[in-house]
């Protein structure tokens, strides 16, 4: 238990099946570890994803739900896909529109249908006045001529930043958050460790992506991630920065709550 420390997890996948086992004792690990919020995507593609987290959000005032289709799942984004995120906007249901965006790594649907798809889903955002969850690998050119092409102004959150300083600098300049992940804390990560480094503190944020890319040194062996071990990437970009574990926690945190403010209820739960 860290009495004092106040972090967010911006980005935890806590419907997956990984979690079926102990999905709130997993957001009360956190809470004991100093999350104090956590910011959970649903996948509108997967029957089970949303009920998942709306269920937590509903136990839990400090997990936040959001909802799209990713850009694997692009081929699949059909029309009441569109209606269903709109309605859920309209209800106040989520907090933002996402993981949405661009994977050119996994390219798992045809490029022009993922742009597609983001087109549509930033414009689902532009018209519910939420900002989005970009999810963006090898793709950051296109991430930015897509958010520029559809004239989205909402700003959001590049997650799980993997992409270049000149990506970074451009989503900065269109109003956008930069979240760092697990992979901070990799070995082999010394370029991105540069560009998190360069990030204006203003505009940090860390999370987990859990289930996926548990941080050092929890990684490895297939281990599940899970939103308790963000202190890890925090911990790795507190010493980039040259700032204590708290101070840098404490930024992320007010960067975070500036976006989708909450009560910070999370250590009580
Ligand atoms: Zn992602
Ligand atoms: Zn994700």
């Amino acid at each position: 238990m860290n009495a004092t420390l106040s972090l967010v997890d911006s980005h935890a996948h806590l419907d997956m099946p990984e979690f079926d086992p102990d999905r709130a004792d997993t957001v009360r690990r956190a809470f004991a570890a100093g999350v104090v919020a956590i910011l959970c995507p649903a996948d509108v593609t997967r029957a089970a994803s949303l009920p998942a987290i709306a269920a937590l959000a509903a136990d839990f005032p400090t997990v936040l739900a959001a909802a799209g289709v990713h850009a694997h799942q692009a081929k699949d984004l059909t029309s009441d896909h569109l209606r269903e995120l709109a309605g859920l906007a309209a209800a106040g249901a989520i907090r933002a529109v996402g993981e949405i965006g661009l994977d050119y790594h996994y390219d798992l649907s045809p490029k022009d249908i993922q742009i597609e798809a983001l087109r549509r889903q930033l414009a689902v955002a532009t018209e519910a006045g939420l900002p989005v969850i970009l999810h963006s690998r090898l793709s950051g050119a296109d991430i930015v001529d897509t958010v520029d092409g559809e004239g989205f102004r909402g700003g959001g959150i590049l997650h799980c930043f993997t992409e270049d300083w000149a990506t970074a600098r451009a989503m900065l300049d269109r109003g956008f958050f930069v979240s760092f992940s697990g992979i901070l804390t990799f070995p082999k990560a010394a370029a991105l460790r540069e560009v998190a480094a360069k990030v204006p503190l203003d505009r940090l944020l860390v999370e987990t992506d859990s289930p996926y890319l548990a941080p050092v040194p929890y990684r490895g062996s297939g281990r599940r991630n899970e939103p308790a071990f963000v202190v890890e990437t925090a911990r790795v970009l507190a010493g980039l920065r040259g700032l204590s574990l708290d101070d840098l926690a404490g930024a992320t945190t007010r960067n975070f709550a500036g976006m989708f403010p909450f009560e910070k209820t999370g250590g009580q739960c």
